[in-house]
């Protein structure tokens, strides 16, 4: 029996797991399919406090993972593949095994969503980002692009002008999802250049390991040509990673747990963190600070119950 399971790797589970451990609670970590989460797969990290050079972000959430296990916190290769929560002990499934716990922090994070062209996942982290506000600042005088028609896109676009020589946004129909007063600043920046009714079909230069170009198609007219850029931004929503809870942690609509307060579910003894249930500041220091108020409440849930 656990006193607690985390189950993600990011920086909210690995946060929560140098708390938890420091709190002699001898936490499992639940490592998930994509070990690290979302800072695994950028680069440099500069906005996460206490590094002045920047660091780097795998770097960094490997150094939380080190922190946690030096006091103590158990990690475990896999994921969360069922769950049974309306019971206690819970009981989760861990690949093939069912292991028992007292409370559980679910920060399995969103998982960005890509276009899913082969070129585009090879040049992650080389030109290649979902997050502007993490990797805007290396596009200085450079061109990007960014692809989306949604509120994301548009505040993207608008962003990357404080950085890039120019901005292309690039969204497959010629209606836009984003609320009007996005849309209506993106369109009014001088610098943002819409190109509607286009798709990327292939992403230049997987032999350089670097962006150099994207190979666009407007569906209207069926032109197909190389656009040359430097960096290119989805935009284009995230999944947040809560499928296996379905029906047990409340949701809304998109699948984000909807939060009782603090890092409380409606599901007393489970709390949450990071992504999973923030749509609004996805920071990895955001993440980190949900991971510590998640372990606290976990810790105090537990000694409430005696343990
Ligand atoms: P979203 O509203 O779901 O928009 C996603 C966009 O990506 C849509 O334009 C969609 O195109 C496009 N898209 C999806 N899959 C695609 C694919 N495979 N290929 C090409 N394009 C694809 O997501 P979001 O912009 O991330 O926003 C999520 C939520 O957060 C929204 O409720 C939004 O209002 C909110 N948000 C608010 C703010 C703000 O107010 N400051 C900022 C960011 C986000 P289609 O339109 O053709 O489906």
């Amino acid at each position: 029996m656990r006193n607690v399971v985390i189950i993600g790797s990011g920086c909210a589970g690995n946060t929560a797991a140098v708390y938890a451990a420091r709190a002699n609670l001898k936490p499992l970590v639940v490592s998930g399919h994509e070990a690290g989460g979302q800072l695994s797969l950028t680069t440099l990290v500069e906005n996460f406090p206490g590094f002045p050079e920047g660091i780097n972000g795998p770097d960094l959430v490997e150094n939380i993972k080190k922190q946690a296990e030096s006091f103590g916190a158990e990690y475990v290769h896999g994921a969360v593949l069922d769950a049974e929560l309306s019971a206690r002990p819970f009981r989760l499934k861990i690949e093939g095994e069912w292991t028992e716990t007292r409370t559980v922090i679910v920060a399995s994070g969103a998982s960005a969503r890509w276009l899913g062209l082969p070129s585009e996942q090879r040049l992650i982290g080389h030109g290649v980002s979902s997050c502007a506000t993490c990797d805007g600042f290396f596009y200085r005088g450079k061109r990007i692009m960014v692809i989306g028609g949604g509120d994301s896109a548009m505040e993207e676009a608008n962003f990357l002008t404080r950085f890039g020589q120019e901005v292309l946004l690039i969204h497959r129909r010629d209606e836009f999802r984003a609320s009007k007063i996005m849309l209506d600043r993106a369109r009014g920046n001088s610098k943002i250049q819409f190109l509607p009714s286009t798709v990327v079909e292939e992403l230049h230069d997987v032999s350089k390991n670097l962006v150099t170009g994207a190979r666009l198609r407007n569906l209207k007219t069926g032109r197909v040509w190389d656009e040359p850029v430097d960096g290119f931004f989805v935009a284009i929503g995230h999944i947040p990673n809560t499928a296996v809870f379905k029906g047990q942690i409340q949701t809304d609509a998109d699948g984000y747990i909807i939060s009782q307060g603090g890092a409380r579910t409606n599901i007393p003894g489970v709390f949450h963190a990071g992504d999973v249930q923030d749509r609004v500041y996805r920071q990895a220091i955001t993440a980190a600070g949900a991971g510590c108020m998640a372990a606290i409440e976990a810790e105090r849930y537990l000694e409430a119950e005696g343990h």
